[in-house]
């Protein structure tokens, strides 16, 4: 693999490989690698012919500056990692701040409701970040196919809008939630949680997990008021949303519904330290 810190360079590399007609498979993360990315790279690996992996931590889509200050680093680890998995032609980017805002980014998007719900309503201007550096990295590499994690799956949605409104021609594809053993979500926030968060972060994945058998079977107002009030009955965690909703566009949904994108979607506080995760409600008489 070879590593880049220059747009300008980059974009001379990707501009030789796209007169080969070779397809280009894009990885964005903010780094602190962990399974959950290189599912990613490992699904843009067999799908693409060159990968490219970023490495960069988004000053505009952190609305609390204490959180972006204690992002978790680890780019030694991180490229030491990515050698081992990536091949001779793919190719890591890690642009420092300079490079990717020489200007401050004045863009703003209007995601109607996507972007004021759940995520949204917690973190003002977050998914704005979110979606100018996006636009950004897909401008400078134009890859033909580009891979998000379903755990941000408030994310997902908001750029495949994003790539349908400003007509980009990449294929935006989703991928599945990475678990740790006991089945919290993996995030390199997790290591900023202390022993007893980590402890109880667990109750996230069984909260779902409660909540994926007892879909349909109860109300979905009773659901979310059981599932909030288990994990509050917690002393480390509290929840900041929990919202049944429909996965492809956001939508709440009051009643339950014969639709296999019913989502269960949730952040919880534990400390200081910020969990997401989802989960899909499917019945099996739906699938
Ligand atoms: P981040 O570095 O947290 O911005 O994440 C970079 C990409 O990896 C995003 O598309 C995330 O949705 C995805 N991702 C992060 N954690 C996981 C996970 N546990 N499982 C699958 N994808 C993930």
């Amino acid at each position: 693999m070879k590593v880049f810190y220059k747009k300008k360079s980059l974009k001379n590399r990707l501009e030789a490989i796209r007169k080969k007609h070779l397809k280009i498979g894009l990885v964005l993360t903010m780094g602190a690698l962990h399974s959950g990315h290189y599912s990613l790279i490992e699904r843009a690996i067999i799908e693409s012919e060159v990968v490219v992996v970023t490495i960069f931590v988004n000053p505009t889509q952190f609305n609390d500056r204490e959180d972006f200050k204690k992002y978790p680093h680890d780019i030694e680890k991180d490229l030491m990692e990515l050698r081992s998995l990536l091949r001779k032609e793919d190719m890591v980017f890690i642009p420092d701040n300079k490079e990717m805002y020489p200007e401050p980014d004045l863009l703003v998007f209007d995601f109607g409701h996507l972007d004021k719900i759940m995520e949204g309503s917690h973190r003002p201007g977050h998914f704005n970040g979110v979606a100018q550096i996006v636009s950004k990295f897909l401008n400078i590499i134009k890859p033909d196919l580009a891979y998000f994690g379903e755990k941000d799956l408030q994310q997902l949605v908001i750029i495949r809008k994003l790539v349908e409104m400003t007509n980009m021609r990449v294929q935006i594809v989703g991928c599945p939630i990475i678990r740790e053993p006991d089945g919290l979500a993996m995030s390199s926030r997790n290591q900023l949680l202390s022993v007893e968060e980590r402890k109880e972060a667990v109750k996230v994945y069984q909260a779902l997990s409660q909540a994926f058998n007892l879909a349909d079977k109860i109300p979905v107002e009773t659901l979310k008021k059981n599932t909030i009030g288990f994990i509050n009955n917690s002393s480390i965690l509290t929840v900041e949303y929990f919202e049944i909703v429909n996965g492809e566009n956001l939508l709440p949904i009051k009643k339950w519904i014969k639709n296999k994108h019913v989502f269960a979607c949730i952040a919880v506080k534990a400390g200081n330290v910020r969990l997401i995760d989802n989960i899909r409600l499917i019945n099996k008489q739906y699938t």
